[in-house]
């Protein structure tokens, strides 16, 4: 390993709030990938990418990397390791400009300005929950990288991150612009936040409505494409609260399976736009939208 590399991997698993080995690609690439829902413009940002080994910590846990490398095996993925992207979602709507998690703080702002986007004008930056690959983009140079925009995240969640010292100064900084809700809430006219519990305390998703279209960021309800959807009832040692975890994420997805409804999955193989779909007694994932290049 590279100086260079060391050094990104050991920022990478800084910011890391588990302290399992978490190496974040360096250097990813701007990508933006811009579609239609309904009346509103929205844009897959991406952040950054991370490489987590087949370990046992993370994916499968109480589960034997053999167990987990035979479901990667089945997709046609790597087995010594689970890729996930950090991607994060725009939607341009009448009266507002909104984004749905800002990831770490890697390559998200020029693939906002490749978009054709700029900063100052998101008016509100929506938060599924606090951990670094979510809210990491949120300052930058310790200043508000969205200057203009209120932050929102419910009650539960922002009561974690102040209680979370590795957040003081990122608190310190959002602190003013931040306004809470509880679940259920609608925040923004047509995004209604949908309580997700089990990741982190005031875990979200968000669920956007145009027309009679509805689709759903489902936060990191599920993280890996691949083994979240085949073992959804495997613990993920990213859950806060594994067992409300597993819970929401079986129940999330069996109602989305059902249901059809868009989703965006901010782990999912960028841009993580698809439908999750039934087979078995577990599901897979079908991505409707291709990636860029
Ligand atoms: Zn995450």
């Amino acid at each position: 390993m590279s100086i260079r590399r060391a050094s990104l991997a050991i920022a990478a698993s800084a910011i890391m709030l588990s302290s399992t080995a978490f190496a974040q690609m360096p250097q990813q690439q701007p990508d933006s990938k811009a579609f239609k829902f309904g009346s509103f413009d929205l844009v897959a940002l991406h952040d950054a990418q991370f490489v987590l080994p087949n370990d046992g910590k993370v994916f499968g846990v109480g589960h034997s990397p053999e167990e987990t490398a035979k479901v990667l095996k089945d997709a046609g993925a790597p087995t010594d390791s689970v890729t996930l992207s950090v991607d994060a979602l725009l939607i341009k709507m009448p009266e507002h400009l909104v984004l749905i998690d800002t990831g770490t703080g890697g390559a998200l702002q020029q693939s906002l300005s490749q978009a054709g986007y700029k900063a100052e004008d998101v008016t509100d930056v929506l938060i599924t929950h606090s951990h670094p690959d979510h809210v990491g983009g949120l300052v930058s140079n310790g200043k508000l990288a969205f200057p203009n925009a209120t932050i929102r995240m419910s009650s539960a969640e922002w009561e974690f991150a102040k209680k979370n010292d590795k957040l003081a100064d990122l608190v310190k900084t959002i602190g003013s612009h931040v306004k809470t809700f509880e679940p259920g809430a609608e925040v923004v006219p047509g995004i209604t936040s949908a309580d997700l519990p089990g990741h982190t305390p005031g875990h979200v998703g968000y669920q956007i409505v145009s027309g009679n279209e509805k689709m759903i960021d489902i936060g990191d309800t599920a993280h890996s494409s691949i083994v979240s959807l085949a073992k959804p009832e495997w613990p993920i040692g990213f859950d806060n609260d594994a067992a409300t975890g597993e819970t929401n994420r079986m129940g999330t997805l069996k109602k989305l399976a059902q249901s059809q409804e868009l989703i965006f999955a901010p782990h999912f193989p960028f841009p993580g736009v698809g439908h999750i779909q039934s087979d078995g007694d577990h599901f897979k994932w079908d991505a409707t939208l291709a990636a860029s290049k």
